[in-house]
């Protein structure tokens, strides 16, 4: 389903929403204050404006309140961040994303009402600081402190040849399987009988320690 985006700040991070929302054919408005960043990406988005989105009767006159989501993607200036943050809150956007800086920051971001608070620059490290320690864990995404979801790619004969049912992988580990891919054939939700093949990539769903575990027995 189309649906409308606003991306508000056109650095990397707001550049690269914008050219990944277009893709997906999402229509999409790119705003910044720089003209240099927006005749960058003005030939990509739906319309692109220089503007200054500190300024309310800016984004009102744009009718941002109408947009299904705002990206608020200003990252060093942190007050203006906040400020944008705050006035997409007031004017009725139902869904905004915000780019934090620190921890701080996104404690005040989720405050104000920002629906996603993203760190990119920690959480790729995170990211490639799991891949670095774990070759097998694939993909990783924290969902609190203490679950996770993790791709985990199989390696181990104690675990390919053999279906769910007798991997088990609920008991064992309390982890709960939700796709298995095969080369480019992904299974959702897989059943019992389904088997798991010699580098397959499980998606699973569990404790932090429980996917640690799982990764463990691929390795050793
Ligand atoms: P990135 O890390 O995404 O590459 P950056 O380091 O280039 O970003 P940031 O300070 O994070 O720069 O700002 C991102 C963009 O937000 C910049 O292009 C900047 O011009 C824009 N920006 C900053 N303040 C405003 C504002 N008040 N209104 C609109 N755009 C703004």
């Amino acid at each position: 389903m189309k649906q409308n985006f606003a991306v508000i700040g056109l650095g990397r991070f707001g550049n690269s929403i914008c050219r990944e929302l277009v893709n997906e054919h999402q229509d999409v408005l790119a705003i910044d204050i720089d003209e240099t960043r927006v005749n960058a990406i003005a030939d990509v988005a739906t319309q692109a404006i220089v503007a200054n989105a500190q300024d309310e009767e800016t984004l009102r006159s744009l009718e941002i309140g109408k947009f299904d989501h705002v990206i608020v993607a200003i990252g060093k200036n942190i007050q203006a961040n906040i400020l944008v943050t705050l006035i997409v809150k007031e004017l009725g956007v139902p869904d905004i994303t915000a780019k934090a800086e620190n921890d701080t920051h996104a404690r005040v971001l989720s405050r104000i009402g920002a629906d996603h608070v993203v760190h990119p620059e920690r959480d790729m490290g995170i990211r490639v600081a799991h891949h670095l320690l774990s070759p097998n864990i694939l993909n990783y995404l924290a969902i609190n402190d203490d679950v996770t979801m993790a791709e985990v790619k199989i390696t181990s004969p104690d675990f390919f040849g053999k279906s769910l049912n007798e991997l088990n992988f609920h008991q064992r580990f309390g982890l709960t399987v939700i796709a298995i891919q095969h080369g480019n054939d992904v299974t959702v939700s897989p059943a019992g009988n389904d088997i798991v093949q010699l580098n397959d990539e499980i998606s699973v769903v569990g404790s932090t320690k429980a996917v640690d575990e799982l990764n463990d027995r691929m390795t050793n």
